[in-house]
């Protein structure tokens, strides 16, 4: 066996898979530029790490569970006057995330929140961020299911290991008391701990009809507003610009 292919069958037992795999080719791109050896060193330390890195990203984006994929870039602010390019790109430096702020984007449908909570959590999750997109109507079933399991705990616990929650379209369906009760423990425990964005077409002040029980509806709000961007959304549906284009 050659010493090249014993090298890199060694760097695999390691698991150092990105050194193995490309190993003849950094040997070569070290030969041809005259690299020292400390130059060589970090070379395949490098490969190494960045490969992993890419993979990581790989992976949150699959755990990320975004329902479609969207993009800032694909954002027309000509459209949306509402919100400037400027108030999105000052969040991009995820100091929000580091400190543990809320994004809360209200207004009716077709508007570009839901637009808007993806491509953020997306450009998250390429600064290595952990994400986790859910709608509202989701993460209640899900959260009742641990509940009746008692599982409650462990199941917000879980969630917890996730940078940034977006949770898409809160407030629109009615919840009941025990679903209330499973939504105020989880949003308790994201409180200054967690970063959550929120997609809503109602604005807080009817948020009671959602919650029935005002006395669960005021400190969820008070919780998720607290340190957060408000971006109060309108104009016209975009799919409806859309429609009307055809
Ligand atoms: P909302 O969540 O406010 O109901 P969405 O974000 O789902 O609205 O937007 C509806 C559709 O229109 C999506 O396909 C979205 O990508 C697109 N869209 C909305 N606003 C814009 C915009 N300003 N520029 C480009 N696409 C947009
Ligand atoms: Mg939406």
């Amino acid at each position: 066996m050659s010493r090249l292919i014993q090298l890199s069958q060694q760097f695999k037992s390691l698991r150092f898979n990105a050194m193995a795999e490309h190993l003849e080719s950094l040997i070569r791109q070290a030969e041809d530029n005259e690299l020292s050896y400390l130059q060589f060193a970090s070379l395949l330390v490098e490969t190494e790490l960045g490969s992993r890195d890419k993979r990581r990203i790989q992976l949150n984006r699959k755990k990320a569970c975004f329902p479609a994929l969207k993009r800032l870039d694909e954002f027309d602010f000509r459209f949306q006057t509402t919100i400037t390019k400027k108030q999105i790109q000052a969040l991009l430096d995820f100091r929000f995330i580091d400190e543990r702020e809320n994004i809360v984007f209200i207004g009716p449908p077709g508007v570009g929140k839901t637009h808007l909570g993806i491509s953020i959590g997306s450009k998250a999750i390429d600064a290595g961020y952990k994400v986790w997109f859910t709608s509202a109507l989701e993460l209640i079933e899900l959260l009742e299911i641990a509940e009746i399991k008692g599982e409650l705990k462990k199941k917000i616990t879980t969630l917890c290991k996730f940078d940034l929650i977006i949770i898409d379209e809160l407030g629109y369906l009615p919840l009941n008391k025990q679903g209330m009760f499973n939504l105020f423990q989880f949003i308790n425990t994201l409180y200054e701990y967690r970063s959550v964005i929120i997609t809503t077409n109602k604005d807080f002040t009817s948020w009671n009809d959602f919650f029935i029980d005002e006395n669960v509806a005021v400190p969820v709000i008070d919780r998720l507003i607290h340190h957060s961007h408000l971006f109060m959304m309108g104009g016209e549906s975009y799919r409806l610009k859309n429609k009307l284009n055809h």
